[in-house]
């Protein structure tokens, strides 16, 4: 079973991650790609406009309490908790988000936009809501958007998407020495 997701870890805890856990992130505009798949594994994930400057990044970070993913090897600490990535294919991004800041790629699969990071709403009434009728005959969930209008539902797209999330989460699984949980139903 994953750790509850809002209890912190912190260093030097046996459960691994080495750093305290927030499950608030802000990426620069160079991580669009990193940013869709942690609201995929549903976490909180604000993505900066391409162009902004260091000093709006940083302050916003600061100020809704996020923990800054960004390539740029050259920006400023300030203090901030900063993780600085390298520009390496995604499955290492993810490892890396893993043991660096304890994320769980099942967290909450789908539960936000993909698009724009808002809380996605359970429809009461797929058909009323315009969910069209073959993807009706899928178990759900059915989501919407309150933000953007777009409804999801777990078509092929999300299954791959959530096979690609339990991959990454059985790597975590199995590098921490629990191969009875490399497998997730
Ligand atoms: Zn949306």
């Amino acid at each position: 079973m994953p750790s509850p997701p809002d209890r912190p870890r912190f260093e030097g805890d046996p459960r691994g991650p080495r750093r305290a856990v927030t499950d608030r992130f802000l990426c620069d505009a160079m991580l669009a790609h990193l940013a869709r798949w942690l609201r995929a594994a549903g976490y909180d994930a604000e993505l900066a406009r391409p162009g902004t400057d260091d000093r709006t990044l940083l302050d916003r970070a600061r100020r809704e309490g996020r923990i800054l993913l960004t390539c740029d090897r050259n920006l400023p600490g300030d203090g901030l908790d900063i993780l600085r990535l390298p520009m390496v294919e995604l499955s290492e991004l993810a490892r890396i988000l893993r043991e660096e800041r304890g994320v769980d790629w099942l967290r909450a699969p789908f539960s936000r936009c993909l698009v724009d990071n808002a809380e996605l709403e359970e429809l009461a009434d797929p058909a009323a809501a315009g969910v069209p009728p073959p993807a009706r005959q899928l178990p759900g969930p059915f989501t919407r958007c309150p933000r953007c209008g777009r409804l999801f539902w777990p078509g092929s797209h999300v299954r791959r998407m959530r096979r690609r999330l339990e991959r990454w989460r059985a790597a975590d699984a199995a590098s921490k020495g629990f191969p009875g949980e490399s497998s997730v139903a």
